[in-house]
């Protein structure tokens, strides 16, 4: 069965093409700055003959024109994996989040419209996916369209440890809790792990352009550090995460206006807000070693983050086997994650310093010697979780 992946971000597309269940990717694209029409980047990969298709300065000035370009080469006769798009027998997509829907759904009208009533929660990100499925939509009118719902690994966390502090009629009729995100993410690490055994308490440490850590107990999520949107928990590249919300009414009172109040905690705050120097962190690390303060200082209150919920996580689980790093940070920046285990020795855990510097994105064991827990670095593949799910969907 031919899978097709999509990922969807605010000003971004990636695709995967899967032959299911051999889990083959066909090809795989993405295009970068959608919205320009002179600087966009278009790519696409044949990974059957080899062949690619790679355009910079190029003009995607929407969704549509990005998925047409992809669709576009999938059947080229030079490019193509497929001889028509109609043998795209299913779609799954990472979406964000719906209203009343957490798993794995099918895109129906009702799980569409719960997409469009939580949209104050998941702007950017829902927008974008409500505009490429309408789009995809005509041009695979017969496939299955299954969206994998970022918050749906985190239903198992009980109760107490999902609820805030406010009137439970919230709760009940605005359904104010905290969801998690990153599903797909940790998901996949928690798939990973359960072929190791069935029995484990893990911390899995997604670290990217967004940042979350998630308490594992035998394959189930039992605690997140993200909240009810993606506004919370530890700081991201250029976002916030968690704030106190008196600060809003604060910071107006002080004389910022609304617009400036939400760029600084959406777009300028974050490892940017606080290095002021890129909210990418191989330009803080850069800018550290040569002597910013200020980089030096972002680097820390991320760690910090990072440390205060393993060790919350730790308390959740009642102790730890694998402490695992994943995403573009966590598989790649060595600096990073030796710094969090530099705090961690209360807990037993040692890492191995050389295979640590030596290890940038590739799958690795860490542990350092007389270590009480395992410290994985595991390559997240999101998309291979989102083509499982989609293949093993089952239509009610
Ligand atoms: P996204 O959340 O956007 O999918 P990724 O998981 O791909 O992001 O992570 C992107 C981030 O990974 C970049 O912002 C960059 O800071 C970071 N990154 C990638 N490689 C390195 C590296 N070698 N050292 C430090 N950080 C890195």
């Amino acid at each position: 069965m031919k899978i097709l992946v999509c990922n969807v971000g605010s000003t971004s597309l990636k695709f995967k093409l899967y032959d299911m269940p051999a889990c083959t990717v066909l090809s795989q694209g993405k295009v970068e700055r959608v919205g320009s029409l002179d600087d966009a980047v278009f790519q696409y990969d044949n990974l059957q003959s080899g062949s690619r298709v790679c355009e910079e300065k190029a003009a995607i000035p929407d969704y549509k024109t990005g998925i047409r370009r992809y669709l576009g080469c999938l059947t080229s006769p030079q490019t193509g994996v497929l001889a028509s798009v109609s043998e795209i027998e299913r779609v799954g997509y990472k979406t964000t989040l719906s209203k009343n829907y957490f798993g794995n759904h099918e895109l129906t009208d009702e799980v569409i419209e719960g997409m469009r009533a939580w949209l104050p929660l998941a702007t950017l990100h829902n927008t974008g996916y409500l505009q490429a499925i309408g789009v995809m939509r005509k041009a695979l009118p017969d496939a299955i369209f299954l969206g994998c719902f970022e918050t749906g690994f985190h239903r198992d966390i009980p109760l107490e440890r999902r609820l805030y502090g406010v009137p439970y009629e919230w709760y009940e009729r605005y359904g104010v809790q905290r969801l998690g995100y990153h599903s797909a993410s940790h998901g996949y690490i928690a798939d990973t792990l359960g072929q190791l055994g069935s029995s484990y308490r893990a911390i899995s440490c997604h670290l990217g352009g967004s940042s979350s850590v998630c308490a594992i107990q035998n394959g189930k999520s039992i605690d997140t550090s993200f909240g009810m949107s993606l506004q919370s928990g530890l700081i991201h590249a250029a976002r916030v995460g968690d704030m106190d919300c008196d600060l809003y009414e604060f910071l107006r009172h002080e004389g910022l206006s609304d617009e400036q109040i939400h760029e600084g905690f959406e777009k300028k705050g974050g490892l940017l807000g606080i290095s002021g120097v890129s909210s990418d962190l191989r330009y803080i690390e850069d800018a550290a070693k040569g002597g910013n303060e200020r980089a030096r200082l972002a680097i820390e209150v991320f760690v910090s983050g990072i440390v205060h919920y393993i060790g919350a996580f730790y308390m959740d689980l009642g102790g730890l086997d694998y402490l695992v790093f994943t995403a573009g940070i966590g598989e790649n920046s060595d600096m990073l994650r030796r710094r969090v285990c530099e705090k961690l020795g209360v807990l037993g855990i040692v890492l191995d310093e050389d295979k640590n510097a030596a290890c940038h994105g590739t799958r690795q064991e860490l542990t350092g010697p007389g270590s009480k827990v395992r410290v994985l670095v595991i390559p997240t593949d999101e998309e291979l979780g989102i083509a499982r799910r989609t293949y093993e969907y089952v239509r009610a």
